[in-house]
Order: structure tokens, then sequence, then C-alpha cells
């Protein structure tokens, strides 16, 4: 265990108090939490940095006393791909997602979700743990639709948790220390007939996500919609699976779920207003996206019959 001194003094207009972070680097998860709570409500874990840096620079919070970076914890910087599953470590980065044809073939969503986070130079930094932590990540909505799950480090130990089910208990009962040591993604050999991501923003790359969405699903031997996932976020709000929407579509042909998704998204996404567009803005959006999805995927099984 290292640790070294980082200079934190900052122009008084950022809104930060001067002084110094002492900086932490273990080798492990297991270093890794024990500082964590060693050192207790001053420290804060870093992995890519460029959310905290952003934070602080904005004046949106504090440097810490202490920042725990997870530079050092190779075990946290692996991508493993099996037959069944996807198991990435917290540490890697997002463009090592978008540089992985591995990763490209066994989550398509996920690397879709990847390349439209930031610029080059934020992806080649950010790691998918620092965008998972944010609660409102564009990863997640690609994470959640793929039905992912979470190795993470809390008070009650090291467990394995949906990250549908991590994500409801963050948001429940925010704050609290929290090491995400990795992320794993099922590999299905069935291919997914609806699958999407969808992120809309203010401008054509690089932008922040006004709404994302992402779902899959498989048709069944009648042409039905099975086995769905959707989940929707964008700007500052946190990302959710949305049950009643995959109700409302399961066991209707694409074309009969148009309008029941499309009221669906409308009535339970529930996002949040910010000062560049509000709630129903929102929801129209995810709406329009889910129904235009269905709308494809109908036109693509027409197209199928047709060559049959
Ligand atoms: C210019 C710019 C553009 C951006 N564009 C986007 C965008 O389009 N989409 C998007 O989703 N984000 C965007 N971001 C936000 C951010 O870059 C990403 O979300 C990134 O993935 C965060 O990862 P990081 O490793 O840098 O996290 P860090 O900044 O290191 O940490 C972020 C938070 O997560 C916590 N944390 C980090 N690692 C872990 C872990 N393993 N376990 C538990 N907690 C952890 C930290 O304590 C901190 O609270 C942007 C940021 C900037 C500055």
């Amino acid at each position: 265990m290292e640790h070294e001194a980082v200079s934190k003094a900052v122009p008084q207009e950022a809104g930060r108090t001067p002084g110094e972070a002492k900086v932490y680097r273990p080798n492990t998860p297991e270093d890794a939490w024990k500082w964590m709570r060693t050192l207790g409500e001053g420290a804060k874990l870093s992995s890519g940095a460029t959310l905290l840096r952003y934070q602080w620079e904005s004046g949106a919070a504090e440097m810490p006393s202490y920042l725990i970076s997870l530079d050092s914890v190779a075990a946290m910087k692996t991508i493993i791909v099996t037959d069944t599953e996807l198991v990435i470590g917290a540490g890697v980065t997002l463009s090592e997602l978008t540089l992985s044809s591995a990763v490209k073939a066994a989550s398509p969503l996920l690397y879709t979700a990847a390349r439209s986070v930031g610029a080059p130079s934020i992806r080649n930094m950010a790691t998918i743990g620092g965008n998972v932590a944010w609660l409102i990540g564009d990863t997640i909505p690609a994470l959640l639709a793929s039905e992912a799950s979470v190795v993470v480090w809390t008070e009650s130990g090291r467990s394995l948790l949906l990250l549908e089910a991590w994500l409801k208990g963050r948001s429940q009962a925010p704050g609290g220390a929290v090491l995400i040591e990795k992320i794993i993604v099922p590999v299905s050999k069935q291919k997914s007939e609806l699958l999407f991501y969808q992120k809309v923003g203010r401008r054509e790359t690089f932008t922040p996500s006004v709404v994302t969405v992402a779902a899959s699903g498989n048709l069944d031997e009648h042409g039905c919609l099975v086995n769905l996932r959707f989940a929707a976020g964008g700007g500052a709000t946190e990302v959710t699976r949305l049950h009643e929407v995959e109700r409302a579509a399961e066991g209707r042909r694409p074309e009969e779920a148009v309008t029941s998704v499309y009221h669906a998204m409308v009535d339970t996404f529930d996002p949040v207003s910010d000062a560049f567009a509000p709630a129903s803005y929102r929801k129209k959006v995810a709406a329009n996206l889910a129904a235009s999805e269905l709308l494809k995927l109908s036109r693509r099984k027409a197209e199928w019959s047709e060559l049959a």
C-alpha cells in the first residue's frame, strides 16, 4: 500500500477548500475496501477521475481528504469472455470496451453504449465502474437491458447482485460506502431480435444524454415478443428498468405493441426536468424511440417472411 500527497490548493472561486488530499494506492479490491472502511467518510474512491475532476473544478463537490485510487488494482482491469458471460473489471476503461472485438461480439449493447460516452479523451480514462457508480451513467441502460450483475463491497460484505437490485438499493438508501469490483453481463447464444441502444442528446456526438433507452428481447415461434428488458435514463434521471413497458409488449407482435409501449413509456418512465429539457419532453422522446424500434423490427420481420 502506497500513499502520496496531492495538492488540492484550488482557486477560491471554484468553491473548494484549499488543502491537500492524501492518495492511497491499494493493489487489491480487499485492500481498497479496507482503506474505505478505515478512512471513513473523508475518503473517496477514484478510478479515471473524469467525473470527480469535473465536480471539483465546477465546484459541485469538494476534493475529499483522502483519495483511494483504484489505478493499481490489476484484478479490476481485466475483461474475461466465456460462452456464458462477459466479466468486466470495474477499472476497465470505456475505450478498452470499444476496442475489444470480444466485447462487441458478446455485448453489442454495451459496446454501443461505451462508444456514446463523451469524447475519446474522456473514454481513455473513464471507467465502467465510475460510470455505473454515478447511477446516471450512459452504460447503465445497456447493462440493465442485458440483465447484468455487479460484484460489490458494502458494509454487509462482498456480494453478487443483479445491477437492477443494487441500483434500487442505492436509490432508496443513498450514501454509504460501496466499491464496485466487477460487472458481469450474461452472454446468450440466442440472438436478440429486438436489440437497441439509443442516446439522444442536444447534438450528434460528444453530448450529455437527454434521453437514453436500451432494450433487448426475442420473438417466439409465433412472432410475438418475449424475454423483454427495457431500461431508460437521461440527464440527471437515475436509470431504471421499465417493467411496465415490458409488460405492455410481452406476448404481442411488434406492430401490435407499438401503441401500448408508447403509452406505458409515457405513463411510467419518470425522468427529471432540468434547464435543457422538461420531463414531459423526455417521456415523449423515450416513447418515440421505443415505438420506432418496434416498427423497425416489424418491418424486418416482414422482410424475413418475404425471403423465406
Ligand atoms: C467532458 C465530459 C463528458 C462526459 N460525458 C459523459 C457521457 O456522455 N456519458 C456519461 O455517462 N458520462 C459522461 N461523463 C462523466 C464521466 O466521465 C463518466 O461517467 C465516467 O465513466 C466516470 O468514470 P471515472 O472512472 O472517470 O469515474 P471517477 O471520476 O473516478 O468516479 C466517479 C464516481 O464514482 C465513484 N467510483 C469510481 N470508481 C468506483 C468503483 N469501482 N466503485 C464504486 N465507486 C466508484 C467515485 O468515488 C466517484 O464518486 C463525462 C465527463 C466529462 C468531464
